[in-house]
């Protein structure tokens, strides 16, 4: 794996995770990499760390898929809460896009659109996305910071050239899949930007 500027990636393919050979094949040369999964459910996108696809088998259900990865230690993350916010394809608010009159817009504050329930099944949520606009990405910031969640970020990578745009940051401790499901809960990780040069910056701070 040739990832410039990564110390490792987390895999999060959809509908089901890498085939464990070849995902050891890939692992094997010490590149920190963990084999995830972006799970499509009735509230979007949600990324599952550390549970096998076996496991989960129903996962539209938000509550259910949450009792499921809590029983096996995982964690979860609300990939791009806020794509295609506002219209009819944004799963958690759902209005069309006539609905959406500028004065509406205006009383769904980060405070109110922070009241659905999704945000309370979920460890972390994904504050920078490369298939968001960046006005998406912020709004997915206020409404984390509202609830004073844990943020990453991701570069929703469906191409090599996409690889690396988003990242986070943890700390040393993070070293396998476990330290890092540890990390995301604690809060202990922060979004990061690539900049034209080449390096990593925080989000920018509101
Ligand atoms: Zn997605």
């Amino acid at each position: 794996v040739h990832a410039p500027g990564l110390d490792g990636l987390v895999l999060t393919e959809h509908s089901r995770r890498w085939p464990h050979e070849r995902f050891s094949e890939a692992a094997g040369n010490g590149f920190f990499l963990v084999n995830a999964r972006e799970v499509e459910t009735a509230c979007g996108h949600i990324v599952v760390i550390g549970v096998e696809d076996e496991a989960l088998t129903a996962t539209r259900d938000v509550e259910r898929l949450r009792s499921v990865v809590l029983e096996r230690g995982g964690a979860m993350i609300l990939a791009h809460p806020f794509r295609h916010f506002p219209s009819s394809w944004n799963l958690l608010f759902p209005q069309s896009r006539d609905h959406w009159s500028a004065r509406d817009l205006e009383e769904w504050t980060p405070d109110r659109l922070a009241q659905h329930p999704v945000f309370g099944l979920v460890d972390a949520v994904e504050t920078l996305n490369s298939g968001c606009t960046p006005k998406q990405n912020e709004l997915a910031a206020a409404v984390a910071e509202v609830l004073r969640m844990p943020t990453v970020g991701a570069s929703d990578a469906h191409d090599l050239s996409f690889l690396g745009w988003f990242a986070t940051e943890f700390d040393d401790s993070v070293r396998d899949e476990a330290s890092l499901i540890a990390a995301l809960r604690a809060g202990d990780c922060r979004p990061l930007r690539r900049t034209p040069a080449g390096a990593y910056e925080a989000a920018a701070a509101r």
